[in-house]
């Protein structure tokens, strides 16, 4: 088919929108190789907004220039990023890769130095391809497998047509507007570590042709309703004269498991990547427990850490980083060390997904939530949005104790501008605190804000604190004069 064929098939009525998608891939065989898309955006991250389910923290500002060959599976981008959240910095780094493997250039994270140059992780190259079939709709649905017939729906009042594509062995929903016979939005689902599954919508507009194939020049994508980037492309060319993407062909293939895992959760992955913190592991390999007190221990080995303490008659976790994955592997652990104690509290320090994602498997397992009772709603929805059928709760305004596991635990308000409704945990035989993110022990890094919320909260409640442990941070360590 002829680009100017497709172009008059694109500007006629509703009834030949079908012929517009299914012809695509023709057009795309006969026209399209490579793809350069240089733009400028905004990344937003909804879990670390300052109120449970509040407006969405806005992390970093950035330029980008892809170059994207999608028949091949081969991309190069070269990023800019300012980050804002939690630190200021300018992140520059370029990677590039293909379906397999993949190799990341200079510095992409606040917190280490570069530059530098190293194979970039499985779950990466799956989030990243995602992302790319994700926001340039006119080239996914010339790859898709199938699209099912158009099916008449309303949106925000205006007659659009819905079309489910499947491509790449994911189901995507299309809605395509009978007027232009463009795409709208592209709405599909992601894993999500809080509610299991989490809504993905990207919305399109200023609409130009590059090259005879329509573009959107502006993006934004939302997740379960919230903003999560928006985009205004300046520049895209079809076949630029300088296509080369040049992938090294030295390097080892990554586990195609771990893409498929990155690919799921795409979305969740790149909002962290966009403040400066990528984190593209489920961390179920390196759970490791140190001991911080008697029989408390800190449990280890990643990113973020959790708190385990034991009592006679059963163990209490306090936070739950990341993942359910992870969750599963500490309960695994729990369980072969002592086995004759239950996980009675998962206690949660914020609502961050960073340090509360794998908070459902403790409830699956039978424990009780134990959180700010700003925050328990929250959670609570989170369960019953993933389908279990009920949770136990304990709701902390100022404080509470804790007598479950035979041995106290005080769970106090703590007022910072880190994250409303957050509580940190006590165990007063032992004056030890848990913490995350305000504080963290024997670590350089601190931000001034929410340690001063922190220690002026412990002021206030009168606490005695000999050891803190830190959702981040080695070990224990004294209060910071
Ligand atoms: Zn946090």
């Amino acid at each position: 088919m002829s680009t100017a064929r497709y172009l008059s098939i694109l500007t006629c009525a509703a009834s030949v929108v079908p012929l517009h998608l299914a012809n695509a891939q023709t057009l795309l065989d006969a026209d399209v190789d490579t793809v350069r898309i240089v733009a400028s955006g905004q990344r937003f991250t909804p879990r670390q907004s300052v109120m449970p389910g509040g407006g969405p923290r806005h992390t970093a500002d950035y330029d980008v220039a892809v170059t994207w060959d999608p028949a091949a599976w081969e991309a190069r981008e070269e990023w800019v990023m300012h980050t804002i959240y939690p630190a200021d910095t300018v992140l520059e780094f370029t990677m590039t890769y293909g379906e397999t493997a993949g190799i990341k250039e200079g510095r992409n994270n606040y917190a280490a130095p570069g530059p530098s140059s190293a194979p970039m992780g499985a779950a990466r190259i799956g989030v990243n391809f995602k992302d790319l079939w994700l926001t340039n709709p006119i080239i996914l649905g010339a790859h898709a497998d199938e699209i099912l017939a158009p099916t008449p729906i309303s949106w925000d009042g205006r007659p659009m047509h819905r079309r489910t594509l499947w491509a790449h062995d994911t189901e995507w929903t299309m809605i395509v507007d009978p007027g232009t016979g463009l795409p709208a939005q592209v709405i599909t689902t992601e894993a999500d570590p809080h509610t299991a599954q989490a809504s993905i919508r990207v919305v399109f507009s200023s609409w130009r042709e590059v090259s005879g194939v329509p573009f959107p020049f502006q993006v934004e994508q939302y997740v379960n309703g919230k903003l999560m980037r928006r985009e205004i492309r300046s520049s895209i060319e079809v076949d630029p004269r300088d296509a080369s993407i040049d992938v090294p062909d030295d390097l080892e293939d990554t586990d195609a498991a771990m893409r498929a895992w990155g690919w799921d959760r795409s979305t969740l992955l790149l909002a962290r990547a966009g403040l400066g913190g990528p984190q593209d592991e489920p961390q179920i390999s390196n759970v490791e427990f140190v001991e911080v007190g008697p029989d408390i221990y800190q449990v280890a080995g990643g990113s973020h850490h959790a708190l385990a303490i034991i009592g006679p008659d059963g163990i209490a976790m306090v936070d739950a980083p990341w993942f359910p994955e992870r969750s599963q592997v500490i309960l695994e652990q729990l369980h072969a060390r002592w086995p004759a104690l239950p996980v009675r509290y998962i206690i949660l320090t914020h609502h961050h997904i960073d340090h509360s994602g794998g908070f459902r498997s403790f409830i699956e397992a039978g424990a009780t939530l134990v959180a700010h009772a700003d925050t328990v709603p929250f959670f609570e929805q989170a369960v019953r949005l993933a389908g279990h059928p009920n949770t136990r709760s304990v709701s902390v305004s100022d404080s509470a104790s804790l007598e479950g596991i035979g041995r106290r635990i005080e769970v106090f308000d703590i007022t910072n501008p880190h994250a409303t409704g957050y509580v940190a945990a006590y165990v007063p035989d032992t004056k030890l605190m848990f913490n995350a993110d305000l504080f963290s022990p024997n670590r350089d890094r601190q931000f001034p804000p929410w340690l001063n919320g922190f220690l002026n909260s412990i002021r206030y409640h009168g606490i005695e604190v000999e050891r803190h442990v830190g959702g981040h941070g080695a070990g224990y360590g004294p209060a910071p004069n």
